[in-house]
């Protein structure tokens, strides 16, 4: 995977690709990384990269020569990769899809991501209409620029690329199948009078699973119902979580709307 930076502040991207696992995985030939200053491609000799919108307004946008020339350099020579597939354009808006971690591995299976990082008001729609290929938002609120919403998309996507880190260490993961991850304790044993719980002194390596896979229904049912519905609808749960959440939706055991109200259409015998 490699990822292409466009931003006039690659100090702020670069700092990322030195630490630790990430560091690894590009000595390891997994990660390639490549910052394109914007600046670099303005053609005046203060360098300018803004000017005021038309019609306009508060504040400035990105003008779109700087940005076209920088995302034609990214593009050079790549209109496919030997798989056939070309490098996605993604521009970090506030008016973007939400980024989930549903749409972090489906980024991760990609052979090229080029990361547009606003500044000021954004940038030029005519550069979106032009050359991107997604919006992606990582949240309901304002960044003053691009470059962090970018590195919330890196981070997430890297380490779900094949082989970055240990794919078991995946598995149970928040969201993972449809499911928050299950309460974790290390030593000591009693911290300030809390005792980490017995089953997972035990050794039991059965009933252990079955706990912690109980503790991440509940935990799912309790903080992010909306989940539980959605894995629902999609199929994700096998049996076995079916038969959990159905167990403790009886027993009153959840505080989600939704799926109380299954059991209320299951109680009036619809
Ligand atoms: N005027 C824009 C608006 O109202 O939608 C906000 C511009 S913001 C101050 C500057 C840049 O930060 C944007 O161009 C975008 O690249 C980035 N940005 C801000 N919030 C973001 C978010 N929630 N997700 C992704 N990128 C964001």
């Amino acid at each position: 995977m490699k990822y292409t930076v466009l931003t006039l502040f690659p100090e702020i991207t670069d700092a990322f690709f030195a630490n630790s696992i990430m560091a690894k995985a590009i000595k390891r030939g997994i990660i390639e990384y490549q910052a394109i200053n914007i600046r670099d491609f303005a053609n005046d000799k203060h360098k300018t990269c803004d000017d005021a919108p038309y019609g306009g307004g508060p504040g400035m946008l990105m003008l779109p020569e700087p940005l076209s020339l920088a995302i034609n350099s990214a593009l050079a020579g790549k209109t496919a990769n030997a798989a056939g597939k070309k490098p996605r354009v993604i521009y970090l808006s506030p008016s973007g899809r939400q980024f989930n971690q549903e749409l972090a591995r489906e980024l991760s299976a990609e052979h090229e991501l080029i990361l547009i990082c606003g500044r000021y008001e954004g940038i030029d729609q005519r550069i979106i209409d032009r050359y991107v290929d997604d919006e992606i938002s990582i949240g309901d609120y304002v960044l003053s620029s691009g470059e962090v919403a970018a590195l919330a998309i890196i981070d997430a996507t890297y380490r779900l690329v094949d082989s970055v880190i240990c794919a078991e260490s995946l598995d149970e993961e928040s969201f993972s199948g449809g499911l928050l991850e299950y309460p974790q304790f290390t030593r000591p044993e009693v911290f300030d009078t809390m005792k980490v719980p017995e089953i997972l002194l035990s050794g039991h390596h059965e009933q252990i699973r079955l706990w912690r896979l109980e503790r991440r229904i509940e935990k799912t049912l309790r903080q992010r119902p909306e989940l539980i519905q959605r894995g629902r609808e999609m199929g994700l749960f096998n049996k076995e979580i079916n038969g959990i959440i159905d167990r403790m939706v009886r027993s009153g055991d959840s505080s989600c709307d939704k799926i109380e109200g299954e059991k209320d259409e299951r109680n009036s015998g619809n």
